[in-house]
Order: structure tokens, then sequence, then C-alpha cells
């Protein structure tokens, strides 16, 4: 692929080895951060991650996440037409997406980009194809990363499954299947048999599905960050428990290099920082001198450790936009699109809605439907009736308006790169990102064109 102009001083110009061992701290410990970790360490650099909570833990979307790894991720969420939506998001508390009232003033510069990000074909086009070089074979590179961190079972390759109640509503959504074909993303069509073969509990409503043979997901993607970060650590990276605050340079031009990361719990020097923290990243790019929109589109999930269904795959419903997924901890149902501050406190009636739409679909989990002393017809998919979700989570997707992530060198000093803003598919695009983020840090010919992900673009 060529590789367009990247910023002037880009991260590394020939001057430096390709393979050079430099001090590079990697801030935030989501998947961002600990693939990017485990990409430095390969070649050669001493890595130090900032991280102030558990690797993998509540506090970072990578842990809350419907756990798909999909290669047919590349809708981004902003389409053409999508304007005449808005009304819809500001009225339907009960939707897939919605917009707290009290947050739009400060959203609406966020949200003009987004419209004007989906506005037109071409760009929405721009926007698949750029997503689609981060995640066409985000699978593979998933179950490589696993396995190499000692924790191979917990990505699986049985497909993914999106559903649709008929075909008028599979048609309604053109556009979207359009776009996965071009970016060469296959999917098989199951009929209402072929669909009750794969799913016995669904219900009735659903006559046709999609299938994503090629997609993956994770069993517990809290605990795959924790593996990655320990397997960083078992390589040679330390790990700070501490919140980075900003950066220090030295005297010279344009700021000077840096010298070391500010932490809560003091300096860190280093030569590099990769800016990895989620939704803090636009606080701490803004530290570096780069104001990127990012707006934090928090989502939900609730889960259910024994539920009496049959689940062999992860399943995506047209008409509920949320991902029911088999996880090691039960049945995970992760969703809702909610426009809100970050500060805001969560809206559980948004776990609720999950709850009352996976009801829907699959009556088994309605209270009092689960048949008594029903045996689990496997393992980690299903186990005998439990009526409720036992646990719920609220976690910020960190979005930009244009639904691509922010990777590549600071515009203003190179020896920051941004690695931030995957919004809906950071996990899957995570291995990717880490592999771009070395490639400019190393002055290798990225693999992966950055120039989509600049982060002078906004
Ligand atoms: C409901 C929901 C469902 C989703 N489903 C999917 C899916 O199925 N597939 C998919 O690919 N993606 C999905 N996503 C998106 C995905 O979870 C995110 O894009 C991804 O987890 C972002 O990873 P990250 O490492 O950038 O951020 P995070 O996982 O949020 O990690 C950031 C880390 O930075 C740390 N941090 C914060 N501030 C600082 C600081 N000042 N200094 C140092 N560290 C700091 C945090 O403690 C945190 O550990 C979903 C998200 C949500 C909310």
């Amino acid at each position: 692929m060529q590789n367009r102009r990247m910023p002037p001083d880009t991260v590394d110009s020939a001057a430096h080895p390709a393979r050079g061992s430099r001090e590079v701290a990697v801030l935030g410990a989501g998947i961002v951060g600990a693939m990017v970790a485990g990409a430095l360490l390969r070649d050669g650099h001493r890595v130090t991650l900032i991280e102030p909570g558990e690797p993998g833990g509540e506090q970072a979307a990578s842990f809350g996440n419907g756990a798909w790894i999909s290669p047919a991720s590349v809708v981004p969420m902003s389409t053409p037409g999508l304007w005449k939506k808005l009304p819809g998001y500001l009225s339907d508390r009960s939707g897939p997406l919605v917009i707290r009232w009290r947050a739009l003033p400060a959203l609406l510069p966020w949200l003009l980009r987004f419209w004007w990000a989906g506005h037109s074909l071409p760009r929405v086009q721009a926007t698949a194809r750029a997503l689609a070089a981060l995640l066409h074979d985000a699978p593979e590179r998933h179950l490589r990363a696993a396995a190499q961190a000692g924790v191979a079972g917990l990505v699986v390759q049985r497909g993914l499954l999106y559903l649709y109640p008929d075909r008028a509503a599979f048609e309604a959504e053109t556009l979207a299947w359009r776009l996965r074909r071009n970016n060469g993303v296959l999917a098989r069509e199951l009929d209402g048999a072929a669909l009750r073969a794969l799913l016995p509990d669904v219900d009735g409503r659903y006559g046709l599905g999609l299938l994503v043979a090629a997609g993956a997901h994770c069993l517990d993607p809290g605990a795959y960050v924790a593996a990655l970060v320990r397997q960083a650590q078992a390589g040679g990276a330390r790990l700070l428990r501490a919140r980075a605050l900003g950066f220090a340079f030295g005297p010279g031009p344009q700021g000077g290099r840096l010298t070391a990361v500010r932490t809560e719990a003091g300096d860190v020097a280093c030569e590099r920082a990769v800016i990895c923290a989620g939704i803090a990243s636009a606080g701490l790019a803004q530290q570096a001198g780069d104001w990127i929109p990012l707006a934090s589109e928090r989502g939900y999930h609730v889960v259910w450790p024994e539920a009496p269904v049959h689940l062999g795959l992860p399943v995506m419903p047209s008409d509920g936009k949320m991902a029911l997924t088999p996880t090691r901890g039960g049945l995970r149902v992760a969703g809702q699109v909610e426009l809100a501050a970050v500060s805001a406190s969560p809206d559980w009636r948004r776990a609720d809605l999950l709850t009352r739409f996976a009801q829907q679909m699959f009556p088994a989990l309605r209270p009092g439907q689960a048949p008594a002393g029903s045996a689990p017809r496997s393992t980690e998919d299903s186990a005998a009736c439990a009526a409720a979700p036992t646990s719920r989570w609220m976690g910020h997707r960190p979005s930009t308006p244009d639904g691509l992530p922010v990777i590549g060198p600071s515009a203003q000093n190179p020896d920051i790169v941004h690695a931030f803003g995957h919004g809906h598919v950071g996990l899957a695009a995570a291995p990717a990102t880490a592999e771009l983020v070395a490639d400019l840090l190393a002055g290798r010919t990225p693999a992966i064109d950055p120039w989509p992900y600049r982060a002078d673009r906004f």
C-alpha cells in the first residue's frame, strides 16, 4: 500500500536505526496499551506501562465490551441520512442510541463532525476501507496473541451471526453489507430452519441470519488484557500503577524533545510516549499540544452467569443492536450508545433495556420461563436456570466523530504517539494498531497506511 505524507519530522526518521532500543512510556493498559507494549518489546524497546487501575479492570472499556473480534465491523456509526433519525434519538429513551439533553450543548461540535463524517457515500466508503485495514485479519492476530500470552483458549473462532426478523429488515441494511462485501468480508445467508438448528432457543420472529464465519470472540476480555500485561512484564516491561498527568520536555526548538512523562508517582524518564488511555486520552493529547475531539459513547452490559439458553456463537439482532456473547462468565449482553458527559452517573435503565431485549430474544431468559432443573447443554455457553442477570457494567467507548482511531505522532511533538479513539472496535483493532505504532516508532515503512488515522485531520 502506498504511504502518503506524514507530518514533518515524523516519529524517528531515517536518522534512527530501524530497530532501536528506546525508553518508551505507554500510557494506559487497556487492550490497546497492552498490545502496544508487547509490540514495542518485540522491537527491543524498554517499556514502562503507566496505568492507575488494574490492567483489564472494570475501569477500562476493554473489560466490559461485547467481546467481538469482527472483520465485519467496518460500518461507521455515521452514515448518510442519519440526521433524519436524530429527533428519534433525542426523544425515544428505549432505543439503542440516546443523547442526554444536558450533555447536548457540549456535544454539539462533536455531533456536527459526526454528521459530516457520514454525510456522503464516498466518505463512508473511505472510513470503511480504513477500518478494514485494521480489522480484516483481526481474528488471526488475536488467536496468535492469545496463544503467545499463554491464554490460547480465551480467543475462539466460531463465527459471528447477524440476525434479522425478515428479508425486509436485512435489505434495510443493504449499505452496511455492501460496505462489508466491498472490503472482503464474506457472509453466508441462513434461512429460518438453519437458524433454528444453530440457535434452538431463539424467538421465532427471527427468520434470517448472516453468518460471518471468519469472526472470532474473546471469552474473557478483562482476563485477556491482564494476561497480555503479565506477558509484557515477563518480557521486561515495568508496570507503574499511577495516573499519567502530562509531559516534560527538554530545551530546544518546537518545545524540545520529550524527557519524561509526569505521573502521580513522579516523573518517568523516557524518549517516547504512546497515549493509549482510552477516554482519558484527549486530555493527555492536549498536554502534547493536540486537540482531538473525543466523546464517550457510553455502553452497558449485563451478564447471566447461568443462562438457560444454548448460544454456541455470538449474535447481534438487527432490531436490538446489541451483542449477545457466550463468555467464560456467562451470557454477556453488551450494547447501547449513550452520549453523555464522561462524569455523569450511569443510567442503569440502559442496562435494563438490554435485559428486556435479551428476554424478548430468548424466551427462556424471562423470569419463570426456564425449565426447572434443566441441565447445561455445554459447559461454557449455557447452564441451568437463572432468571435474572447478576452483574451489570457501564464503560466508555473512546470515540472520534469520524469513527476512526487516532494512530500516529502528535502533530506538535513527534516523540509522543497517539493510539486511541477506537470507539466500537478497540478490541478487534488493537493488534493492528500496535503493529502500526511499532512500525512508526522504529522508522519502518508501515504495513498499514497511517494517513487515515493522523492526529491533525480534525
Ligand atoms: C458496551 C461496549 C461494547 C463494545 N463491544 C466491542 C466489541 O464487541 N468489539 C470491539 O472490538 N470493541 C468493542 N467495544 C469497544 C472497545 O471496548 C474499546 O474500543 C476498547 O476497549 C478501547 O481500548 P483502550 O485500551 O483504548 O481503552 P480502555 O480499555 O478504556 O483502557 C484505557 C486504560 O487507560 C487507563 N488510564 C486512564 N487514564 C489514564 C492516565 N491518565 N494515565 C494512564 N492510564 C490511564 C485506564 O485506567 C484504562 O485501563 C465496546 C465498548 C463498549 C463500551
